[in-house]
């Protein structure tokens, strides 16, 4: 039995290198070799989670089972690993001053003075090294670019922690850039001379270099880098731009990344098997169809706000051999030019989760256009909550039917807010949240879907169905076909007399992957697929 083993994955010269999917990546590789792996992410800044953050600001908050609120590079995790991630896979500056607070109000540290070291880099890896049981190698990427004043007591953490544990038991790897310089006509490798110099000045001498670069650095270039780094040459990595994030794990196995870092971590493992990987690039490269699905939304110019719902579709096309044409669509010009303009030419139309009420309409114009005109619909929880009230004001007749999100006075609140959230105090952390079980009606697409009777999914929101309204709603043709256990929530909504129309209250987005695309996703993709090819056949 392996003693658990820590890589620390820092990044330099600027952001966006994809640290996350590099992390993700050596998880990957790691479980080709049967070892089992977990990963963490530590967020530099101060909020105690990116719950509150808005989208535009932040990207898509990631949710785990336990109900954690986290960066979106859990998200890259959970589909590229089979780790299972909870609120310890996340920590953020925010959470450790906390703590280190409070710790000192109950009187903790008693006629000492508190300090960034040791009491705050104590408190992080105390954080890491939490993540040790059952996992044979703890991957921690740290947040932020070397050199940012924010991201220091994380990094004086774990170069103490190569201290602690030993040499054989840690390893840092880089990632940083070598641009291509047209003018030149060559490879610059001086951005990551400095990058590693940053290091060096904090204590940090990497073991491995991730070079991210738009081709295969020569060997010329990586003995350079191996030289003015202090590096081996078989430790100079090429991460070379790829077309789809899912071949990275392949170009960084063709580089002999899993080698260097188990024989770096004096690792005794069996030999690769990245078959399923290499499966999966392989029919990326092999579709032959294409289908076109609006996302109709508000947080439609920033991309990464709905990061693991593009995954998510991209997964479901795979899986019916299609490539997902995803058309962002902002649901205020929906209000503004009416919905026909953009989902006339679509295939299918997803709406999105969300908070606030702008757009709200446009969306629910989005829900109308797809039931009336018999386009395949998906919506995930607020996405539900529009088609419930679309349901109600245009087939059930209760013109008022709106959500208390609007204004908490409406007349027909047919989305409400549950008894559990009119008492809460704070924003932060307090909705419902993480996994919780649906039971499925048997026959119902959603049933069909997943091909059991009980699921869980993970929720993310503070409104739900109103059970008021539920008798009129199904009286109409509105089938509830998920519910909580006791049959208190409503989970699910279907339509009768539509091809495709289901409305979710979780988000099934955090749970797909590439090699098991969620079910309701698949279903979706084919949904649409048929929509569009029975469109051209009339
Ligand atoms: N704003 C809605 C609620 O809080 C929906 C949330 C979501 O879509 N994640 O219930």
């Amino acid at each position: 039995m392996n003693k658990t083993k820590y890589i620390f994955v820092t990044g330099g010269v600027m952001s966006s290198l994809g640290k996350g999917i590099a992390a993700a990546s050596i998880g990957t590789l790691l479980e080709c070799r049967g070892l089992t792996v977990t990963l963490q992410k530590l967020d530099p800044y101060i909020n105690i989670d990116p719950g509150t953050m808005n989208p535009f600001e932040h990207g898509e908050v990631y949710v785990t089972d336990d109900g954690a609120e986290t960066d979106l590079d859990l998200g890259h995790y959970q589909r590229f690993t089979n780790s299972l991630l909870s609120r310890k896979n996340n920590l953020t500056t925010g959470q450790v001053y906390n703590t280190v607070i409070s710790k000192e109000r109950e009187g903790e540290f008693l006629g000492k003075t508190v300090q960034v070291i040791p009491h705050i880099t104590d408190e992080i890896k105390k954080n890491i090294l939490a993540l040790e049981e059952g996992n044979d190698v703890v991957i921690v990427e740290i947040g932020g670019t070397v050199g940012d004043i924010e991201s220091l007591p994380f990094l004086e953490a774990v170069r103490q922690l190569r201290t602690d544990l030993g040499r054989e038991n840690t390893l840092f790897v880089h990632l940083t850039y070598v641009p291509y310089i047209a003018a030149a006509g060559e490879l610059k490798t001086k951005p990551t001379q400095h990058s590693v110099k940053d290091l060096l000045q904090i204590g940090i001498q990497p073991d491995i270099l991730l070079c991210r670069t738009d081709r295969f650095l020569s060997d010329e270039i990586k003995k350079k880098i191996a030289l003015f780094c202090n590096l081996r040459f078989e430790a100079v990595i090429t991460a070379k731009d790829v077309d789809n994030i899912y071949e990275i794990p392949l170009v960084l196995f063709q580089e002999k990344l899993d080698q260097i870092i188990i024989e770096s971590l004096k690792m005794w493992t069996r030999k690769p098997d990245i078959s399923n990987w290499e499966k999966v690039v392989a029919k990326i490269g092999k579709i032959d169809d294409e289908v076109t699905i609006a996302v109709v939304g508000k947080y439609v110019a920033h991309k990464d706000a709905y990061k693991s719902l593009h995954e998510a579709l991209e997964h479901g096309g795979l899986y019916n051999n299609s490539t997902v044409n995803i058309k962002y669509v902002d649901s205020e010009d929906i209000e503004e030019k009416g919905a026909r303009e953009f989902l006339s030419n679509v295939d299918g139309v997803l709406v999105p989760g969300g908070f606030g009420s702008r757009g709200f309409e446009g969306k629910i114009q989005a829900v109308e256009f797809a039931r009336v005109n018999k386009i395949p619909f998906f919506g995930i929880c607020l996405g539900m909550q529009m088609a419930v009230i679309e349901f109600s004001r245009n087939v059930c007749d209760i013109k008022s039917a709106n959500t208390s999100e609007i204004d908490n006075g409406i007349k027909d609140p047919v989305i409400h807010l549950m008894e559990s959230q009119k008492n809460v105090n704070g924003l932060g952390g307090t909705m419902r949240l993480g996994a919780y079980p649906c039971k499925l009606k048997k026959g119902s697409l959603a049933y069909k879907a997943y091909d059991m009777n009980k699921i869980s999914e993970r929720h993310r929101h503070r409104f739900e169905f109103n059970n008021d309204y539920r008798e009129k709603l199904e009286s109409k043709g509105m089938v509830l076909c998920g519910v909580s256990p006791d049959n208190h929530l409503v989970e699910i909504v279907e339509l009768k007399d539509h091809p495709w129309f289901l409305g979710c209250q979780f988000h099934p987005e955090f749970k797909s992957t590439p090699l098991k695309p969620h079910p309701l996703f698949r279903e979706f993709v084919k949904s649409s697929l048929s929509h569009k090819n029975s469109a051209s056949n009339n």
